[in-house]
Formats: structure tokens, C-alpha cells, sequence
């Protein structure tokens, strides 16, 4: 390994900041985190390293810059921050204009702002913790990784909304897609893993987490994908609805009083898993209050998996030929239940699961799940980390050898 050869990889939301310290080559960090609560009187930074090495420190009122300097103050002391070489940052929304990550730069960081209208929640925590990066290490080249990025490639059958046209020239109003670096991570691990031909493949991804997508890669390109112009539309995820029919919103905004605003907060907020339940937004205790019986614990479960065996089928339809069906994030890595109830599903489509290779894939095992005879379907674990800081990592070299050269 080269003397600096590690990328940090920073996360930033409104108030916390998650980390990673790696080597884009390497699937585990040497030490990650995260800063929450920032600006709050009981602000912290846990850091982890190893398996189950974790320390907590507090870092009262911390801002997120504040939070950084503790970061890097650890890293000192593990000799690690001579070792950086690139920053990597996850950024919400790229909008039209980013097509694949790029180095930061002040037009990069303008057009990132510009686009918070779009990402209203996300992009200005973004840029809060590009900024703090930028003041506390300026020599180090900081690269943008967008959620949208890969989703660039949606034709405009796939992207645009049914309504007058105008709203997409004049307001860039158009789905975009998110969860782009998982999906293209898992893209090129499936052609690897399952043997798929790199340029005549078609497979499904299911990125099952707090959010949730579907995306229909044909030969390494997003063709089609659930999520929207926000990360509200299409499946059932922990707190967000999913598709809903705009009618119902406005009836419930006109019937209950509720502001527009109100009933925004209340579809991102305080619906989906949570909403039918009543109980929780996490998918691993409503499998437990189904078992013991809970009734809307157990409606939540099934509104979750036919919304997703729906939006399976339909993007389908996307593609030319189905070579595999993956499940991935913290609910697709780890849910035999909902893997299960979904392939019974799409039985229609000739999926069928060994139960035993299904019960034995969670907590970051792998494989391959299927039955001989039914299209392939697998469990890969996703790293955006590794992905963020692989982008990172070419993009600074290329810088390196332009300069040297
Ligand atoms: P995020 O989208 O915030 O990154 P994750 O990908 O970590 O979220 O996924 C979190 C979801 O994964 C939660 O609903 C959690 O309950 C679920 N999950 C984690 N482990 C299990 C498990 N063993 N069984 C079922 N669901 C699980």
C-alpha cells in the first residue's frame, strides 16, 4: 500500500456527519462513525474501528466543523491522516447536470446549492459538510458523489411526469431517481459475482432499507428505477409512502385543514411501515409484533411486499432479458420474511427460492438464493462507502497524473 492511499468518505446531514476512513480497494473501513446531534447540547462522535472497537466522545454544541477537527484529531493519532489522498462526498441531488461524480470545485459547490430546490432537506447539509471539509484540508482533492447520478441514463419515456410539459423545462420537474451508488455498486458486483455477460445482461435491484428503490439495469445502465423527483415516490419504505394517488392528498389536505406543508411532513414522516403499523418504522420489529400476532404490524409487512412485487413486474418491462433479481440494503440483506413473501410473488415470473439458502443469507453473508430452473436471485451486501471512495480515488489520481504530467 502506497503512503497515501485512504479516502475519507463523509456523509453529512443537517445535523450529524457520517464517516469512513478506506482504501477504495478494501470492502472494510479502518475507522468510521458518526457525529450527530450537532449543535445540540449533547453532541457526540462515535468512532469504530475494527469489528467492535467503538468509542463515544462528547462533543458538546459541536458544529459539524467542529466535529470534522475531532475527526481528524483520531485520525492523527492513528498515524492515518497523512494518508489521505481524496475526500469523497455524498451529495442528494445532481439534478440534469450531473451525470457521474466530479471534483469540487466553486461552480460544482454553486450548482450543488442551486440545486437545493430540489433536495430542499438534503443538498444544504451536503454542502455544510463540503464546506467544513474544504477550510480543514484545502490541498486535498474533494470529490461529489451524487444519489442521482447513475439514473442519468433514464430515457425520457422513464422520466417524465404526465403533467404539462412546461413544469419540466421551466422547473425540472421530472423524476431523477436516488440511491444511485448503490444501485450501480451492485450492478457491477452482480455481473462479477453472478457471471452475468457484461454487455448483454438485464437484472432487477432491490435496495430495501429506511428508503427504499427498485432499479432495472440493462447491460450496466439504469433504464428504469421507483423513486422520483424526491425520494417519496414508489415503494413502501420505513416512514415514506410510496406512491400515493395525488387525489388522496389533496383530499386529505382539503378534509382535515392540514397546510400543504402538513400533509408533505406527514407522507415523508409519518407514514409507510410506520404509519399502517402504528408501531415502528423498522422493519425487524414489526417481523417480530407479526409473530406475535400484531395485526397492522402484519398489514404493514404485506402493503410493503406486494408494493414492491409490483414495482419488480413492472420494471421488468424495462428490460430486454432478466438474468437476476437482487436484494440488497439492511432489510434486503437481512430479510428472509420479506425475500420470501415477494418471490411468492413473482412466481409469475418463474422465481422460486431455496428456503434454506434464504433462511441462511443475513449480516452480511451473500449468495445466491434461487432454485435451480428459476431466473437467478441473490443476496450482495452494498458498499456506497466503497463506491463513494472509488470515484474519489480515480478522480484524484487523475488529477495527480495531469499535474505531474
Ligand atoms: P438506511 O436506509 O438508513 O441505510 P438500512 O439499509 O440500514 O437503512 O436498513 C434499515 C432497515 O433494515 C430497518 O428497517 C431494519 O429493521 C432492517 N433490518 C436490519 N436487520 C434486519 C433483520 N435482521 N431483519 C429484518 N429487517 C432488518
Amino acid at each position: 500500500m502506497s503512503l497515501a492511499s485512504l479516502v475519507l468518505v463523509i456523509n453529512c446531514g443537517s445535523s450529524s456527519l457520517k464517516f469512513s476512513v478506506l482504501s477504495p480497494d478494501e470492502d472494510a473501513p479502518l475507522l468510521s462513525g458518526l457525529a450527530e446531534k450537532l449543535g445540540l447540547a449533547d453532541a457526540c462522535i462515535t468512532f469504530k474501528s475494527g469489528a467492535d472497537h467503538k468509542t463515544t466522545q462528547s462533543l458538546s454544541e459541536a458544529s459539524h466543523h467542529q466535529a470534522l477537527r475531532a475527526l481528524f484529531a483520531r485520525l492523527d493519532d492513528m498515524a492515518l491522516l497523512p494518508r489521505l489522498y481524496a475526500i469523497g462526498h455524498r451529495v442528494a441531488h445532481g439534478g440534469r447536470d450531473f451525470q457521474q461524480s466530479v471534483l469540487i470545485d466553486a461552480q460544482v459547490i454553486a450548482r450543488i446549492r442551486e440545486l437545493s430546490a430540489l433536495a430542499p432537506l438534503h443538498n444544504p447539509a451536503n454542502l455544510i459538510g463540503i464546506d467544513a471539509a474544504m477550510a480543514l484540508l484545502p490541498t486535498l482533492p474533494q470529490v461529489a458523489v451524487f444519489d442521482t447520478a447513475f439514473h442519468q441514463t433514464l430515457s425520457p419515456a422513464a422520466y417524465t411526469y404526465a403533467i404539462p410539459l412546461e413544469y419540466q423545462h421551466n422547473h425540472q420537474v421530472r423524476r431523477y431517481g436516488f440511491h444511485g451508488t448503490s444501485h450501480r455498486f451492485i450492478a457491477a458486483e452482480a455481473v462479477k459475482r453472478l457471471d452475468l455477460d457484461p454487455d448483454d445482461h438485464g437484472i432487477l435491484i432491490a435496495h430495501l432499507g429506511n428508503g427504499s428503490s427498485v432499479c432495472a439495469v440493462k447491460n450496466g445502465i439504469s433504464v428504469d428505477t421507483s423513486m422520483g423527483m424526491t425520494p417519496l415516490e414508489g415503494l413502501v419504505m420505513g416512514t415514506r409512502c410510496g406512491d400515493l394517488d395525488f387525489g388522496a392528498a389533496a383530499y386529505i389536505a382539503r378534509c382535515s385543514g392540514q397546510s400543504f406543508e402538513a400533509v408533505y411532513e406527514m407522507v415523508n414522516n409519518e407514514s409507510g411501515l410506520l404509519g399502517i403499523s402504528g408501531l415502528s418504522s423498522d422493519c425487524r420489529a414489526l417481523q417480530e409484533a407479526r409473530r406475535q400476532g400484531d395485526e397492522r404490524a402484519a398489514l404493514a409487512i404485506e402493503v410493503m411486499v406486494h408494493r414492491l412485487a409490483r414495482h419488480l413486474g413492472a420494471h421488468l418491462a424495462s428490460l430486454h432479458r432478466f438474468d437476476a433479481l437482487i436484494f440488497t440494503g439492511g432489510i434486503g440483506e437481512n430479510s428472509a420474511l420479506v425475500r420470501e413473501l415477494t418471490a411468492q410473488k413473482l412466481a409469475i415470473f418463474g422465481i422460486a427460492l431455496d428456503s434454506k439458502k434464504n433462511e441462511y443469507l443475513y449480516g452480511g453473508r451473500d449468495g445466491v438464493i434461487s432454485l435451480p430452473g428459476s431466473p437467478l436471485v441473490a443476496v450482495i451486501p452494498t458498499n456506497e462507502e466503497k463506491m463513494i471512495a472509488q470515484d474519489a480515488a480515480a478522480i484524484a489520481s487523475t488529477l495527480c497524473a495531469a499535474v505531474s504530467g
